[in-house]
């Protein structure tokens, strides 16, 4: 048995390891009839003990049959960036008091519809300047500064963008990602002293946009995707609509309550409110997040005598169809 074994995995090398070998069904990628003969030798098959080597025992390539080659994946870059997850960004006090910790000079706006906690910045985003001034949620601007190492470490020096903030719906009738102040649309971007432009200088198309071979707005690109922080990181690769920029966005973790709870009856010219969330095909916006539903502490719910009547009532109008799907970044 132990000669088997290993004659199985000399036959399979690494591409075996996934697989497992039922006895009739053929297996892809093996050279045809090595692993058949092993799972039923033919009489009189030569003992392995008597084998000099066990390379003899490869079957022999058929006539017209070409043995699938054992060619390794491809090289593809990993850059060296941090793994960084959005829904590990606070928001609200939390964020403002994060931010403040920062250098990033701010002050928080009034509210903005939409956005979570508005703020606007009026200075650099750790050393990078993205130009002012950059209203956004300051969950994002904390997003922007965690990235900010990783985009120095390529000679960014300056950003420029046509639109952050914006309280739109998708073409397809969705709340955008730039509704909610987390999203940033980049057109050029400075590396060192001299001006990229996305639209001109991010080559389409490119199997690996890490590499260092690859032009400076590609590996940006491929890098800060590689960061896994942004939920939507769109390229001119995506489609015609992108074709000049590069779409930054972070998930949501909780939305304003007057997306969280759908009005009965909106009044007039609610055209940006009325349609509930649907697919996006321009940027595939991310279902927003609505605040977490009601805990259910099986303690505290029984012991609580004064909600008996209304703690019902606010169950009904929790869109449960609505929750907040887990974050994928
Ligand atoms: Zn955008």
């Amino acid at each position: 048995m132990r000669a088997l074994g290993l004659l199985a995995v000399v036959l399979c090398g690494g591409g075996c390891a996934r697989e497992t070998f039922p006895a009739a069904a053929p297996q892809a990628g093996h050279a045809p009839g090595s692993l058949h003969a092993f799972a039923a030798p033919p009489p009189g098959a030569v003992p392995l003990s008597a084998q000099p080597h066990y390379a003899a025992l490869a079957a022999p390539p058929m006539a017209g049959v070409v043995a699938p080659a054992a060619l390794p994946p491809p090289p593809m870059s990993r850059p060296d960036v941090p793994q960084l997850s959005s829904s590990e960004i606070p928001s609200g006090d939390a964020c403002l008091a994060e931010l403040a910790r920062t250098s990033v000079t701010h002050h928080r706006l009034e509210a903005k519809r939409g956005i979570t906690t508005p703020v606007e910045v009026t200075g650099k985003i750790g050393g990078i300047h993205f130009g002012s001034p950059l209203v956004a949620d300051c969950r994002f601007v904390l997003a922007l500064h965690r990235v900010a190492p990783v985009m120095a470490d390529l000679g960014v020096s300056a950003v420029r963008f046509s639109g952050a903030y914006s309280y739109r719906m998708s073409r397809v009738g969705r709340l955008s990602l730039h509704a909610y102040g987390l999203a940033l649309d980049v057109h050029e971007i400075r590396f060192g002293t001299a001006w990229h432009s996305v639209e001109r200088e991010f080559s389409r198309g490119l199997a690996d946009g890490c590499a260092p071979t690859s032009p400076p707005m590609n590996q940006l690109a491929c890098r800060l995707k590689a960061t896994r922080l942004f939920k939507e990181l769109l390229t001119p690769d995506y489609d015609s609509d992108h074709a000049n920029h590069l779409h930054l966005a972070i998930a949501p973790t909780d939305a304003p309550k007057w997306e969280a709870v759908p009005k009965k009856r909106p009044a007039a010219p609610v055209k940006l409110e009325l349609p509930p969330p649907a697919p996006d095909e321009g940027e595939p916006t991310v279902e927003p997040e609505e605040p977490p539903p009601p805990r259910l502490e099986p303690k505290t719910a029984k012991t609580k005598p004064k909600a008996k009547p209304k703690a019902t009532k606010p169950a009904k109008h929790r869109p449960r169809a609505h929750r907040p799907r887990p974050l994928a970044s």
